[in-house]
């Protein structure tokens, strides 16, 4: 018997097994162990689902007044607060990141979206137009219908919630399909929102491959819209088989996110800015600064502090509330991490901090140290390719024209920071960066309030803030006659 047991599907507010009955091991990256073993969706649980979604829309969740979702969002947020020790160490068990990010940032953020949202419930609301003629013409925000999440492995609860809490906002039903590797927490969250009553079918989380029940989520004609985070090339696909329904769609996707220090920057707050923006999360962030552009003329003393920083980073068991550095996800992760690390050295990059994988001195565990490369050049793979993992990429330039050319090298948009106490040049680099988000002189930084989504390849849509509400709303014109 794994630690934490079988975990089943939740469809309709009912625990079932998969119809086929398959199961799907979760390993604990910090040990290797199988802590657990969930439910693998098939196609049959996913209509059964769709089902439930749309009988929870027709039913009680469709006629509940807008006010009261907003309670139970709000008491859904409460409750998870409530939980939070337990559900951060359920986190931190299935993806490593340490507990220290998992209790004091990331449920705290799951908890503010929830309650940001709960408020948002009974203020959407449509407009009076005044027209030609004598017509009255007024419109309605109605919710999408039947919404499904795909989330990754990186953020598994907070881009669930990033999800979830403006769908059942503005009134829609969710189907929820958590990473393989990562299961546990959504399933935590279903539970949740049993408890506080949140009715059947509202919320229902389908654990399984991206391959199977991702695959049959996307191309289901009973969903009316897919919010998907993942890798650019998944999102691809995601993309074409949703066009086959012309399904709504959102999708959040990789980045390669420039972080540009000139010369009359704060070097000591860039040095920090260029570690935590890196190394946060293992590197395994879609919006990590892994492309380190710095002045020529303070090249040198940046990457050695940057690097000194980086080499002090303590690799450390992900469940003690001391350690910043967790293990990465999963072997696999590691196997790519070290093949770019590998990459870089034949392609002719420095390396001046980390460079192999760690041992906490248990032997196991997919523990990688920081890295840090110097002498990085436009068109290595380093530079060009998202690792998702902690290997920092410093690359020189010249001028602010070269700063920002270097910046936009990239298929990439998603996030981008600048550090410099001349506010002028802040703003001008800021305008120009081809990036969903622009930080000066600071770097990862969010707040519900504020949008986050990507430029180009990084995909479309915004999560967060009362840009996310148009993504799960339609708008609906109805004319009157009155002459
Ligand atoms: P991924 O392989 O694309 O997987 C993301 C999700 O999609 C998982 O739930 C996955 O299921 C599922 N999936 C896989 N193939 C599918 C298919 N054919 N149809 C439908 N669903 C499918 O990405 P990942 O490796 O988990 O996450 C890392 C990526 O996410 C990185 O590129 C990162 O930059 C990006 N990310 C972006 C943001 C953002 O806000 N822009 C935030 C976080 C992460 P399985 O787990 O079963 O494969």
């Amino acid at each position: 018997m794994t630690e934490l047991g079988r975990k089943q599907l939740l469809i309709n507010g009912q625990w079932r097994d998969a119809s086929s009955g398959a199961t799907m091991a979760v390993v604990n990256p910090a040990t290797e162990v199988v802590i657990a073993d969930v439910a693998a969706a098939t196609p049959d649980d996913v209509t059964a689902a769709v089902e439930a979604a749309r009988g929870a829309l027709a039913g009680p969740w469709g006629a509940l007044p807008a006010r009261d979702r907003g309670r139970l969002l709000w008491q859904l947020g409460d409750r998870l607060m409530a939980q939070a020790d337990e559900i951060a160490r359920l986190e931190t068990l299935h993806n490593g990141k340490p507990i220290f990010e998992s209790r004091q940032i990331e449920i705290p953020a799951c908890v503010e979206c929830l309650q940001y949202f709960a408020g948002w419930a009974d203020k959407v609301h449509g407009e009076t137009v005044p027209v030609k003629g004598k017509a009255l013409v007024y419109t309605l925000r109605e919710p999408l219908g039947v919404c499904a999440a795909i989330v990754p492995w990186n953020f598994p609860l907070l881009s669930a919630v990033w999800k979830v809490a403006p769908a059942l906002a503005t009134g829609n039903t969710m189907i929820l399909k958590p990473a393989s590797q990562t299961p546990l927490t959504a399933l935590a969250l279903g539970a949740l929102a049993l408890e506080i009553g949140i009715p059947a079918g509202v919320l229902n989380v389908l654990t399984g491959s991206g391959a199977v029940a991702g695959q049959a989520i996307v191309a289901h004609p009973g969903i009316d819209k897919i919010a998907f985070t993942g890798d650019t090339t998944t999102g691809r696909g995601v993309m074409r088989t949703a066009a086959e329904t012309v399904k709504h769609l959102t999708l959040e996707l990789g980045g390669k996110s420039p972080n540009i220090v000139f010369a009359d920057a704060d070097l000591d707050a860039a040095v920090r800015g260029a570690t935590i923006g890196m190394f946060y999360g293992k590197g395994e962030v879609c919006a990590a600064g892994s492309r380190l552009l710095v002045d020529r003329s303070i090249k040198d003393q940046f990457i050695d502090k940057v690097a000194a920083r980086t080499k002090k980073m303590n690799v450390g068991d992900p469940l003690d509330p001391k350690t910043r550095f967790g293990a990465l996800a999963s072997r696999a992760q590691l196997d790519k991490v070290l093949h770019y690390v590998e990459g870089a050295k034949r392609e002719g990059a420095t390396l001046v901090a980390g460079g192999s994988r760690a041992d906490i001195g248990t032997g196991k565990g997919f523990f990688m140290q920081p890295t840090m490369f110097a002498d990085v050049t436009p068109g290595m793979a380093i530079a060009r390719e998202e690792i998702f993992g902690p290997v920092l990429a410093a690359i020189e330039f010249g001028d602010v024209d070269e700063a920002i050319a270097r910046a936009n090298d990239s298929m990439y948009g998603l996030a981008a920071a600048v550090w410099t106490r001349d506010i002028k040049k802040a703003h001008y680099v800021a305008s120009k960066l081809q990036a969903g988000t622009v930080w000066v002189n600071t770097y990862n930084v969010y707040d519900t309030a504020v949008p986050f989504g990507g430029y180009k390849q990084s995909g479309f849509g915004r999560e967060m803030s009362v840009h996310a509400l148009e993504h799960y709303t339609q708008t609906k014109t109805v004319w009157v006659d009155l002459s």
